[in-house]
């Protein structure tokens, strides 16, 4: 279970809203600004029942790879949301130790502690991956 009170959880739900807003109006100029009509309809479409899900995934059949940056972090937020959803959020998905609200306040979408992050980058260098 995560230690977050209850107001810190709010607050870091209220800033990933924003930035999933602020995500959306950048999707939304590119899209508008890609004169493709395929690309315009989408911003047309009523957010349906199928709710915020599909939009990152409807974004990423469309293939766009100006928005990748955006999809990318669209479906962070979308599996944070889902993590606040089953009372995972917060807790670190190697270790299950508390992320921390500072770490958290810094990066609403983090799923590791920083511990575990590192240690990640770390073995990601090791194998040849560019880190993040
Ligand atoms: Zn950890």
């Amino acid at each position: 279970m995560t230690v977050l009170k209850q107001s810190q959880l709010d607050q870091l739900v209220l800033k990933l809203e924003a930035d999933k807003q602020s995500l959306l109006s950048e999707v939304r100029e590119e899209l508008e600004n890609s004169g493709n009509q395929q690309h315009i309809e989408l911003l047309n479409r009523e957010p349906g029942d199928s709710g915020d899900e599909s939009m990152a995934n409807a974004l990423a059949d469309f293939n766009v790879a100006m928005l990748d940056r955006q999809i990318h972090g669209l479906r962070d937020i979308e599996a944070a949301f889902r993590r606040v959803k089953e009372g995972e959020y917060g807790v670190c998905i190697d270790c299950g130790d508390d992320i921390g609200f500072t770490r958290l306040q810094a990066y609403p979408t983090a799923k590791r502690c920083i511990v575990c992050q590192e240690k990640r980058e770390r073995e990601y260098v090791q194998e040849g991956h560019p880190s993040m």
